[in-house]
């Protein structure tokens, strides 16, 4: 261990702090354009604004007739039709005085009317509209400018692009968009137990599924992985690969990190000067998880790394509750809060105090009526059991008993 770092196991909430911490000191990297469609998932790294006001004009948001409402404060009124708004035309008369023009939602309102009254309140009669109900003047019509105007900022540097966002930038005339580099994530795996999936394995192998979770992991966060070669525990390989992996914006290890004689892992990693924010979290799964960063003799800077235990329910829970909150930062992007969600539990649950646990569950039910159920599951190596769920239970570590029919948190996948 590096003598300026003490080993150190904190609470859940506060191992949570530390990361994002360190994640709001992070500055993303370098940018590039992509066209607009790439950019989902990735960061914007310019402001996007209204190149004009929106809408561009008093935008009718029903069909019917637009009118002046004082015409019909007092119903039913006549009006004479003096013509028809389709969206994408204008009219170039104005509306005066017991004057209406048929229109459809998304044309433009002509001059003089300030209302439109709904088709199924009116009465046609040749030239002339008999209206059953009046209006407020606005209604039913969405004023220029009032969405956005001219120049104002819409979407600011730092948004992550989902389908919303990529609207806003069609709307506004942006093909292509400036967005950060994804992060580049070295993935190292380590045991001698392992070997890759393309390989026959021995009776007493297993095949590496840590580097492909966490792969897929990596890239749904926008970040682009790098899966680096089976490290085997063997301290003189361990440290070529981590040296390797170091040469990434983040380096993710797996395996290697609890108290076992062939655990190598902290102590390579202190060979690199590592400084370790905790080594480990009072949580199940995934108690002994490290993180802290180290310097290659060549680099100028240290690099952040995460060394996630290796029990593969262990990794991607590991993943999801600490290393999001640095890879959204790498990725140029204000750290996401961790939010639950809640839903009323199907079984009673019986724990131990003392950890905060993540248990692979299922939801159920609809609209407001949302239920959790654990999956069965053979503790944290059981990939099957969590292929099966699609969340994780959250029991506090003052909690012995969730009884059912309780509210309980979970964190969705
Ligand atoms: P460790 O954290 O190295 O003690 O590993 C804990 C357990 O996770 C052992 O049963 C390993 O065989 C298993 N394991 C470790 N690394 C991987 C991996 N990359 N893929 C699948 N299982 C793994
Ligand atoms: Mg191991």
């Amino acid at each position: 261990m590096a003598a300026h770092t003490q080993p150190s196991v904190l609470a859940f909430t506060d191992a949570r702090r530390v990361v994002e911490e360190q994640a709001r000191t992070l500055r993303a990297g370098q940018t590039e354009s992509v066209p607009l469609l790439r950019s989902r998932g990735r960061v914007l790294a310019e402001g996007i604004s209204a190149d004009r006001d929106f809408p561009p004009f008093p935008r009718a948001t029903r069909d019917g007739y637009a009118l002046r409402s004082a015409d019909v404060a007092s119903v039913p009124a006549t009006l004479k039709v003096i013509g028809e708004v389709r969206a994408g035309t204008s009219m170039a008369e104005s509306i005066t005085g017991g004057e209406a023009a048929e229109i459809m939602t998304g044309a433009p309102v002509p001059t003089g009317a300030d209302a439109v009254v709904m088709v199924e309140y009116t009465v046609r009669q040749g030239a002339s509209v008999e209206v059953q109900r009046s209006v407020a003047a606005g209604e039913n019509v969405v004023p220029t400018g009032s969405e956005a105007r001219a120049g104002q900022l819409l979407l600011c540097q730092g948004t992550r692009m989902g389908f919303a966002q990529i609207a806003v930038a069609a709307g506004v005339g942006y093909a292509q968009v400036k967005v950060h580099k994804a992060p580049r994530v070295g993935i190292l795996s380590t045991g001698d137990e392992l070997v890759d999936v393309e390989a026959d394995p021995g009776p007493q192998q297993i095949r590496n599924s840590n580097s492909y979770s966490l792969a897929a992991q990596v890239e749904a966060a926008g970040a682009e992985a790098v899966r680096l070669p089976i490290a085997p525990d063997d301290p003189v390989v361990l440290r070529r690969l981590i040296e390797e992996g170091l040469a990434h914006d983040l380096l993710l290890l797996t395996g290697g990190v609890s108290m076992g004689k062939y655990d190598l892992v902290e102590q390579v990693l202190a060979e690199f000067d590592a400084e370790f924010f905790f080594t480990g979290a009072q949580i199940q799964p995934g108690r002994p998880v490290v993180f802290g960063r180290a310097r290659r003799d060549s680099a100028p800077q240290a690099s952040y790394f995460f060394g996630l235990p290796g029990n593969p329910v262990s990794t991607m829970v590991t993943f999801e509750i600490f290393v999001r909150p640095l890879l959204d930062a790498l990725c140029g992007a204000a750290p996401a809060k961790l939010q639950f969600l809640r839903a009323r539990l199907k079984s009673e649950v019986r724990t131990k105090t003392g950890l905060t646990r993540f248990l692979p569950a299922r939801l159920s039910g609809e609209f407001d009526h949302t239920e959790v159920e654990l999956v069965r599951w053979q503790g944290s190596g059981d990939v099957a059991a969590i292929a099966r769920a699609d969340c994780f239970l959250v029991v506090p570590p003052d909690r012995e008993l969730l009884s059912a029919g309780e509210m309980v948190s979970v964190l969705p996948r």
